[in-house]
């Protein structure tokens, strides 16, 4: 069993939740950027670049795959700050018992409870 969190223990998650969204917030900018500059650049590279090019692409999926994390774990750590803000937060979405401060501590942005979310991935 496990017990609601303490307005003391909500605070702390939050204060990890909004380190979390400045990082990703900072990450995705920087991809942008680099994006951008890259663009610049290979519209000023020669040709003949073959080799430099198709590295660059396999570069560009790892950076791309990267950016949907991030994108993907924004999106949840802002759901997570919305339900600071309306009182439901620690609570699981699908089921309404308590996630439990270890996995909140865990996963600051954790939706669901363990039972449910096992569920969810076995689906
Ligand atoms: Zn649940």
């Amino acid at each position: 069993m496990t017990t609601p969190l303490t307005e003391t223990q909500v605070q702390e998650l939050r204060t990890q939740l909004e380190a979390r969204k400045e990082q990703l917030l900072q990450e995705l900018d920087e991809v942008q950027v680099a994006h951008r500059e890259r663009m610049k650049a290979a519209n000023s590279a020669p040709q003949d670049a073959y080799a430099t090019q198709a590295n660059q692409v396999a570069q560009d999926a790892v950076r791309d795959a990267e950016a949907r994390r991030d994108h993907d774990e924004l999106v949840a750590v802002r759901a997570a700050l919305e339900r600071v803000q309306d009182g439901s937060y620690g609570a699981c979405q699908e089921c309404g018992a308590d996630i439990g401060l270890a996995r909140l501590q865990a996963f600051p942005a954790a939706l669901r409870c363990i039972t449910c979310q096992t569920q969810l991935e076995q689906r």
